[in-house]
């Protein structure tokens, strides 16, 4: 006979893990997923310096150890496998992992998150992890002591131009507009630190290099003079997608993916179906929204088991 789980989680950030202590104390027994990125995108995030709780800051994998560590504790299955097809058209949901394994819950929270945008450059692309890369904190540390180019005006972009400051003698920042997306705070740490370089009203025509990334070709799109830098590494940060690909065909989603709720709940269009955290949120992104959605998520789910006499 097979075995229909009461919650099954898939996604590993705030969101997914928030969910899974919310979830396992309340007795759901939830079964998470982690996904090709457990942690997710704060594995890659230096300092967290707003997530209330941590007057001295935290580094994100550290933050995110907590956060399995305290979901393990109330029991939650952890189980380190992605997620690549789902299919909500029953009471019981049924959910495959990348084995083919089916899986049936009766109630699913998504926490899949957000994966970071490129420019969609033909040498953008080549040049992908030979000198082009989107995470400046998994890999500023090969470009230490080389001038590097980072594409991006938001809070991205100027934590890891910060970032790559401190290994680098010169960080080209190139910024679309004339002014940056960042938050004040962050714009400010950017224009006082002497070996960032702003470019304002630029754009990439082309990365250069064959083997590996030799400069970048860019625009100034007031005066359409284009120029040239001579650096090895070139950092994307300009934002991110949802992972929701998977769902397109049973969910609810806005015209760039991100899944689209019932009122100010959880809820998705399908019954026992939850979404939270950065894949159905495209205005706060934080880690703290995160997992305050996905608290929200396992007590609607709870709600849906209690209403439906499961537990
Ligand atoms: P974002 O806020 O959406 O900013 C994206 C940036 O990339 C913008 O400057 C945008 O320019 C630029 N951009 C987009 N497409 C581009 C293209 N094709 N070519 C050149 N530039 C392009 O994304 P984010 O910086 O990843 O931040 C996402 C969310 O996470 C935000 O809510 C942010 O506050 C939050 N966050 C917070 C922290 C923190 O608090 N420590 C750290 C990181 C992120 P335009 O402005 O011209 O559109």
């Amino acid at each position: 006979m097979s075995n229909i789980h009461k919650c099954v989680i898939i996604g590993s950030g705030p969101a997914g893990y928030t969910a899974a202590i919310y979830a396992a104390r309340a007795g759901m027994n939830p079964v998470l997923f982690t996904g090709a990125e457990p942690g997710g995108q704060l594995m890659i995030t230096t300092d967290v310096e707003n997530y209330p709780g941590y007057p001295d800051g935290i580094m994100g994998p550290a933050m995110m150890d907590e956060f399995r560590k305290q979901a393990e504790r109330f029991g939650t299955d952890i189980r380190y496998e992605m997620i690549d097809k789902v299919d909500f058209s029953g009471p019981v949901h049924k959910i495959w992992n990348e084995s083919g394994d089916e899986i049936q819950a009766h109630t699913v929270v998504i926490s899949t998150g957000a994966s970071a945008m490129w420019l969609n450059l033909p040498s953008e692309q080549r040049l992908m992890n030979k000198g082009v890369s989107a995470c400046a904190v998994c890999d500023g540390f090969f470009f230490k002591d080389l001038e590097v180019a980072l594409v991006g005006g938001g809070d991205t972009a100027a934590e890891e131009a910060t970032y790559l400051a401190k290994l680098c003698p010169k960080v080209h920042m190139l910024v679309r507009r004339d002014e940056m997306r960042a938050s004040k705070i962050m714009q400010q740490r950017v224009l006082e630190t002497p070996n960032i370089e702003v470019h304002w009203n630029t754009e990439t025509v082309e990365v250069l290099g064959e083997e590996e990334v030799t400069g970048v070709k860019i625009r100034n799109n007031k005066t359409n003079e284009e120029s040239q830098l001579d650096v090895k590494g070139f950092f994307v940060a300009i934002g991110h997608k949802p992972n929701t690909g998977i769902f397109k065909e049973w969910l609810d989603m806005d015209e760039t993916g991100y899944l689209t709720l019932k009122g100010a709940s959880s809820k998705t269009k399908v019954g026992g179906v939850f979404a939270s955290g950065d894949a159905a949120d495209k205005v706060y992104r934080q880690a703290v929204t995160a997992a305050g959605t996905g608290c929200m998520a396992a007590l609607d789910a709870e709600r849906y088991l209690v209403e439906k006499g499961i537990i």
